[in-house]
């Protein structure tokens, strides 16, 4: 099930809410407003930067027989 995060405008409080389709009605817990904006999606990716090594960085290296 899709997992949303909302934050309510009204009272600032960012909460998570399961929204399984159709027309859901997002309702802050804390203060009980409607007004609440939908964020992000909590899943975040983290993407590892794998490091290339330079096979030769210098000029002329790796020149053999030519
Ligand atoms: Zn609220």
């Amino acid at each position: 099930m899709p997992l949303y995060e909302y934050r309510c405008t009204n009272c600032d409080k960012k909460f998570e809410e399961l929204v399984t389709g159709g027309s859901a009605e997002i309702v802050c817990p804390a203060c009980g407003s409607k007004e609440t904006q939908k964020l992000l999606s909590v899943f975040s990716a983290a993407t590892g930067s794998s490091q290339t090594v330079p096979a030769c960085a210098r000029p002329g290296c790796g020149s053999g027989f030519g």
